[in-house]
């Protein structure tokens, strides 16, 4: 495996896009553990429903990458 970046902008834009979701849903984890430990149920409730939503946004990012690269072949 190479440590160089794709030579394809279209496939490295898309890469970062994958990678901010997942520095999300880190964070948002986080934060929820924080939540749970403090017994703030209504913080946690809504850090959950935005990590499932985040989840499915990183879905749709790594689907999008995954087409590109195989259509492109990159
Ligand atoms: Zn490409």
């Amino acid at each position: 495996m190479s440590n160089l970046p794709p030579a394809c902008l279209r496939q490295q834009e898309l890469i970062a896009d994958v990678q901010g979701h997942l520095i999300r849903l880190s964070e948002l984890a986080r934060f929820t553990s924080a939540a749970v430990a403090a017994g703030n149920e209504n913080t946690v409730a809504e850090l959950d429903r935005q990590f499932e939503e985040e989840v499915g946004e990183k879905e749709r990012a790594m689907g999008a990458l995954r087409e590109h690269r195989k259509m492109h072949g990159c």
